[in-house]
């Protein structure tokens, strides 16, 4: 027995804690899910678990965390759990419709940010989820014009609800199956963080992305099918000397820049993530 459970009764927060961090053991991330899972059942920041570690949990609040400790102990992300991730500067709502943002999906924003774009840039998020490179763009760009889409409606959604939450409301989300509703117009950059992951991928049977959709991760045996018909499709869409910027898996970077070759663009070239894999592929279309 800890010396904090000795203290404090056994419905207290300090003492829950103990016991969903137990139950969670399995999880490296077991500590911070446990304060997590408790400031959702209490409705408060995490800074008020280490300010009332004594407060006693009511028996309504112990049954709800009982059960999201259970369900998170089965394996649900804890994003679907709580409904919320944090992405960039932003809270952002999430869905069993959408992917939960990944730290890093940030490399793509940065990478974005550091092109040279016009002040005013039209800029489209094809697969926007809940809309989170969009709406982070968006936060560090005011004056561009951005639209997201997704060719789930529930996606659709979500990404305008996290617009209005993140006061970003000038971004335009809407329904579109890749370019199938965009019409005639031109983008001076086109950032996708398309499902990317292979049919068969051993990747897919463990951790959070059991729960993830599908048709948000894979994308045929080599994952490559929707890079191929976006990078293929684009250049009608593009601007001149327009940027189309991808997130992909790790092996693939030689792939999508063989493609972007083949297709004309040029400045091709990937960048690193933090682990030193290549993780953002980009290229430049002059010739419109
Ligand atoms: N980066 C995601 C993962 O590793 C995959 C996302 C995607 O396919 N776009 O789970």
């Amino acid at each position: 027995m800890s010396t904090i459970s000795r203290a404090h009764s056994a419905h207290s927060i300090a003492e829950q804690l103990a016991i969903s961090k137990a139950q969670l053991q399995a999880f490296d991330s077991a500590g911070i899910d446990s304060r997590l899972l408790m400031c959702h059942v209490l409705h408060c920041e995490p800074v008020y678990l280490m300010t009332w570690p004594e407060k006693e949990l009511t028996e309504a609040q112990l049954s709800a965390l009982r059960q999201l400790v259970a369900k998170r102990k089965s394996g649900h992300p804890i994003a679907y759990l709580i409904g919320y991730r944090d992405f960039w500067s932003l809270r952002l709502q999430v869905s069993p419709a959408t992917l939960i943002p990944r730290p890093e999906t940030e490399l793509l924003v940065e990478t974005v940010l550091a092109l040279s774009l016009p002040q005013q840039a039209k800029v489209l998020d094809l697969g926007t989820g809940t809309g989170a490179i969009a709406l982070a763009l968006a936060s560090e760009k005011p004056k561009w014009h951005i639209t997201g889409i997704d060719k789930n409606t529930d996606a659709v959604a979500l990404a305008k609800q996290n617009a209005q939450l993140n006061k970003l409301t000038q971004v335009c989300f809407k329904h579109s199956d890749w370019f199938s509703n965009i019409g005639d117009e031109t983008f001076s950059l086109i950032v996708s963080n398309p499902p990317y992951v292979e049919d068969d991928s051993v990747y897919l049977q463990h951790g959070d992305v059991r729960f993830e959709p599908a048709s948000a991760l894979t994308s045929g045996p080599d994952g490559l099918d929707d890079i191929r018909l976006i990078i293929a499709k684009t250049k009608a869409y593009l601007a001149k000397e327009g940027w189309l910027v991808f997130e992909h898996g790790y092996q693939q970077a030689p792939g999508i820049q063989a493609l972007f070759t083949k297709h004309g663009f040029e400045q091709i070239h990937s960048l690193d993530d933090l682990n030193g894999q290549p993780r953002i592929t980009l290229g430049r279309y002059s010739a419109q």
